[in-house]
């Protein structure tokens, strides 16, 4: 059997044992989804975001890119903040990174990952820049590391406040609360590090005027 045979086994293992415990599951969930909560998580394999939060197919909606950035040209991330906050109308956006993460080790080195990854990491140099003062007084390379994972969460939070997709929803419905989360993947609990309530107000320049 080829590797990804197992997972299409598994998955009529799946399938059956929900049925079995609830015959209608898949029946409801088909025909409606109202997630609380929009998850912007990294690509990691091992930070799952239903199995980490204990929750179902159904309660949360989910992107995931490499290091879990917020970037404003990303027209797939953006497309998915929009779909979820002023249509599925969650209350909750949450930037979840995790300690380890590959992405953010990578862009504290100089080395050459080539165009696509270059670019990509570029904007994690960037946190590295603004935040280099308290990074560089950590001398410990994997702590400095573990701050910026945490830096970088509270960055990419900011950045969704930075837009007028959050601002109307904040302005209009008192929502979503904005959430800077990091996983730790030694020991799989989950670290809140930045929280920014709906309405908080940012740098004037970022905010926008008759929304
Ligand atoms: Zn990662």
């Amino acid at each position: 059997m080829h590797s990804y045979e197992k997972l299409l086994l598994e998955n009529k293992a799946w399938a059956a044992e929900k049925v079995s415990e609830d015959p209608e599951y898949f029946v409801r969930l088909s025909h409606l989804q109202t997630p609380e909560f929009l998850w912007i998580g990294c690509s990691d394999s091992r930070v799952p975001a239903n199995e980490i939060t204990g929750t179902q197919p159904g309660e949360i909606f989910v992107h995931r890119n490499v290091a879990n950035l917020v970037i404003n040209t990303d027209v797939n991330l953006l497309s998915v903040l929009d779909y979820a906050v002023t249509h599925l109308k969650v209350r909750h956006v949450i930037v979840c990174g995790h300690y380890g993460c590959g992405g953010i080790k990578a862009a504290t080195t100089q080395t050459d990952f080539k165009a696509v990854l270059n670019m990509w990491l570029r904007n994690i140099k960037d946190v590295y820049r603004l935040h280099r003062d308290e990074l560089n007084a950590i001398k410990d390379e994997e702590s400095r590391c573990d701050r910026l994972v945490e830096l970088n969460v509270q960055e990419q939070v900011l950045n969704l406040a930075k837009t007028s997709i959050v601002q109307r929803a904040w302005k209009n419905e008192q929502r979503p609360h904005l959430h800077g989360w990091v996983y730790g993947l030694k020991d799989g609990i989950i670290k809140q590090v930045f929280e920014m309530p709906a309405g908080t107000h940012i740098d004037a320049i970022y905010e926008y005027e008759g929304l």
